[in-house]
């Protein structure tokens, strides 16, 4: 039986949003660095007012400027630019966006000049360079949490600043994750998936290292050996690796099937385990749900989930 596969993003039974975490994001940077360093910005323009978190500079700073690189804070995009006119004092600008659960960025050839009329459809923000090329960004679903910043500085973004350690850094040794796990008495699920102590990894990468490290999702982190933690960290960096190597050279619009793919647990509720062969189970919370294998996590024993046991009565 295939039990409920639900989107994470709008809970719509049957239907799976890929949500981008950290090789997602890095996967676009590197796409839209091949396709985009260099042009210059025609014009910038919202088509849903909420994106917009930033109002100085306003948008229209970005006309004529061209773009220099594009980098990733955790699970943000950013679009470096030099400024508009070299002579003057301008700064460079930082064009920063959060997809969130049910955003996507699509590259496209041809744009039209005008603006993109406000409020029609998945169309969140649009960005046009001066040879009609850009890219679009949609989101799928009823929430509206997609962001986009323009900033001079990264760090005053609120969610950059209080980023933690990148797992792909030199910085992330096994010590590190060590500290970062020490005396924390709430479960590994939660740590993994917590912006402030690692950034990048979400739902998905989260529940498919647990599964790669044959860790129940529920385990305290304070309780993790040191041989625990550099077994972890080693499965951490590997499962990002892999991901961020499958999806190489691939277009943004590839991408999402990609990940899907490669998935061993995440979203595969009712299907059998590929390592075991036991029924791949969920536990499901609010507004989103794990999955996990019992045999190769929990030593065999199905985790309580209490909307499923509600269900039962
Ligand atoms: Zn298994």
């Amino acid at each position: 039986m295939r039990l409920s596969a639900w989107c994470v993003c709008c809970s719509v039974p049957g239907r799976i949003i890929i949500v981008p975490e950290l090789p997602e994001v890095e996967s676009l940077a590197a796409d839209l660095r091949e396709r985009a360093v260099g042009r210059v910005i025609d014009r910038a323009d919202i088509a849903e007012f909420s994106v917009l978190k930033t109002y100085d500079p306003p948008l229209a700073a970005l006309h004529g400027a061209e773009l220099k690189d594009v980098a990733r804070h955790g699970k943000f995009l950013d679009l470096i630019t030099t400024p508009a006119a070299p002579a003057a004092p301008g700064r460079s600008l930082h064009l920063i966006t959060h997809l969130a659960r049910g955003g996507w960025l699509r590259w496209r050839e041809d744009l039209p000049d005008q603006p993109p009329r406000p409020g029609k459809g998945p169309l969140a923000f649009r960005l046009r360079f001066s040879d009609g090329a850009g890219f679009d960004l949609t989101e799928a679903g009823t929430r509206k949490r997609l962001a986009v910043y323009l900033v001079s500085d990264p760090a005053a973004v609120p969610g950059i600043a209080s980023l933690g350690p990148d797992p792909l850094s030199p910085e992330f040794t096994p010590e590190v994750l060590g500290r970062l796990l020490a005396g924390r008495r709430t479960q590994i699920k939660g740590v993994l998936r917590d912006q402030k102590l690692i950034a990048g990894i979400g739902n998905a990468y989260s529940d498919e290292v647990l599964h790669a490290a044959r860790m129940s999702p529920f385990r305290l982190a304070s309780s993790l050996t040191p041989a625990d933690v550099a077994a972890l960290h080693d499965v951490i960096v590997t499962t990002l690796h892999s991901a961020i190597e499958r999806s190489a050279g691939l277009a943004a619009s590839e991408l999402k099937r990609e990940k899907k793919a490669g998935l061993a647990v995440h979203g595969r509720t009712g299907e059998k385990c590929a390592v075991c062969g036991d029924v791949i189970r969920e536990v499901s919370f609010a507004d989103s749900a794990l999955q996990y294998c019992a045999t190769c996590q929990t030593g065999g024993k199905p985790l309580a989930d209490r909307r499923l046991s509600r269900l039962l009565k």
